[in-house]
């Protein structure tokens, strides 16, 4: 992020938010541009306030100054959206980052995660007790964004998405109050919560249900590019039939030259899995002998503790890089998509740019798609072609290789996208197709709780839309 020298803010014009206990970073304050950049570094934008709350009263003061003044309102969970969705020009940002507490009961495996959180302090405060809640595969992405949009990671195919552990939600709504969403207390919005995005309040705090995982055996395979097609259908066919303990990632991978892989394979461009198995170590040899048979380049599978697999890539994905990205879901992997994957995916633009295919079968194909907002169950995966460079030079031709892949692939979707994964400039055709037959009751929902769109920095779900 370009660093701005920020005229200071005439004094009589700053904003102040009456009885607000945490910080308030104003356009001229020292910590300005660090409080304005997100995980995304292409992303450049310059709010009115930045309110680092403390609790959940700063929070309801906040949207109440925001929502008194007419001023848009931007919610900061780990500002991690590749758009760039936490932060917004001339916005009121919401900003939960140092409101990241989590507090494990262990005898009813409840977790309760601050609106602030990152998955690395959920895994921290969880693993202790050998639970974990599925989440993604960065640590330091944010719990509430994650979860708002459904959550899928290696423990999708065992125990569901991330909404599909989550129990109850504390939330400020549009006009400032304070409720608490479950099965029983407000529904409907417990319900669009699971999957509808920041559409409808600021959630202060979620309780998940813990799973069982303490060491998992995990790590990547990697195989000669050349072999993706044979791969990619090799691992499909793989995951159809194994049980859902185990689960595993397609993307192709840039080798780094670091002493953790043979000098030979340094640099070079290979099609990966990295695997993970939330059961007893003995099974995976018969697990994976389909895979091993194609005699990886390189097997670093082996036992792990979650957290060690959960913040594997941290190091290689520091904040502040470019990132531009392109989602879809995928019913079925075909022969024509699996010959779009072999040629873009034999030039990716750049080292770290990738397309990663996450299963999201087994359990989570188990949930009903009208149970929650998360509409694609009936998807095997969750899709990704991602542009990343520390370059901003690289910005422009990593996005056109990323629109082109997209392009060329998209037919063979299931339509719409993960919500999630979406940059901030898709449009309402793609939200209402991420939802499909959701979309008429999320706008209901939407209508009820945020009838002027207060929140609307976010894939949005307008009380406007009209619904056909
Ligand atoms: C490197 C990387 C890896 C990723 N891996 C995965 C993955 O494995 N699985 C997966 O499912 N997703 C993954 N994602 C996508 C991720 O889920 C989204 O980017 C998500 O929006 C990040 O949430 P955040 O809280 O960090 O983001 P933010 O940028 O802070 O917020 C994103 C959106 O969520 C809203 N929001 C955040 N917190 C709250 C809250 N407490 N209350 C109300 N609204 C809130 C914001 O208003 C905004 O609209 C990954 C992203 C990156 C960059």
């Amino acid at each position: 992020m370009t660093t701005l020298e920020e005229p200071a803010a005439p004094t009589g014009l700053r904003i102040d938010i009456p009885g607000f206990r945490g910080e308030l970073v104003a356009p001229g304050d020292p910590g300005y541009d660090d409080a304005r950049s997100v995980y995304n570094g292409a992303i450049d934008r310059h709010p009115r306030i930045i309110a680092r709350c403390v609790d959940t009263a700063d929070v309801m003061a906040a949207v109440t100054l925001a929502r008194t003044r007419g001023l848009t309102i931007a919610v900061r969970g780990g500002g991690h959206n590749a758009g760039g969705l936490g932060v917004w020009d001339d916005a009121v940002v919401v900003d939960l980052s140092a409101m990241h507490s989590v507090h494990v009961d262990p005898a009813e495996r409840l977790v309760r995660v601050e609106g602030g959180a990152v998955w690395a302090d959920v895994d921290h405060a969880t693993h202790p007790f050998g639970l974990a809640v599925p989440s993604g595969w960065v640590s330091s992405t944010g719990v509430g964004g994650l979860t708002l949009g459904g959550g899928i990671g290696y423990l999708a195919r065992q125990f569901g998405l991330t909404i599909d552990c989550l129990l109850a939600a504390d939330l400020v709504l549009a006009d400032g109050t304070l409720v608490t969403a479950d099965a029983d207390r407000h529904p409907d919005l417990f319900w669009a919560l699971r999957g509808g995005g920041g559409n409808f309040g600021v959630v202060t705090s979620f309780v998940f249900r813990g799973q069982p995982v303490r060491d998992v055996v995990a790590g990547p395979m990697m195989f000669d590019i050349k072999r993706t097609g044979e791969v990619l259908r090799a691992y499909d066919r793989l995951l159809a039939e194994t049980p859902d303990t185990l689960s595993g990632w397609f993307g192709f991978f840039e080798v780094p030259p670091a002493e953790d892989f043979p000098a030979e394979l340094h640099r070079r461009t290979v099609a990966a899995i990295m695997w993970c198995y939330n059961g007893p170590a003995a099974d995976v040899p018969a697990l994976l002998a389909p895979m091993r048979a194609l005699e990886p380049l390189l097997d670093g599978v082996g036992e792990m503790p979650w957290p060690a697999l959960q913040s594997i890539f941290d190091p290689l994905l520091p904040a502040g890089m470019q990132w531009y990205w392109r989602t879809d879901f995928v019913d079925e992997l075909t022969d024509d998509a699996i010959a779009i994957h072999v040629d873009y995916g034999s030039r990716l633009p750049t080292p770290l740019s990738t397309m990663h295919l996450y299963p999201v079968d087994g359990a989570a194909q188990r949930v009903g798609a009208d149970e929650t907002a998360y509409a694609h169950r009936q998807a095997r995966y969750a899709q990704v072609i991602v542009g990343v460079d520390p370059d901003p030079a690289n910005l422009e031709p990593m996005t056109e290789w990323a629109r082109a892949y997209h392009d060329a692939l998209h037919p063979h979707s299931a339509g719409g996208g993960y919500v999630n994964m979406m940059m901030d400039d898709e449009g309402p055709d793609r939200v209402r197709a991420s939802y499909r037959e959701n979309f008429e009751r999320l706008i209901d929902v939407k209508r009820r709780y945020d009838p002027d769109n207060a929140f609307h920095v976010n894939q949005n779900l307008s009380p406007d839309e009209a619904v056909r």
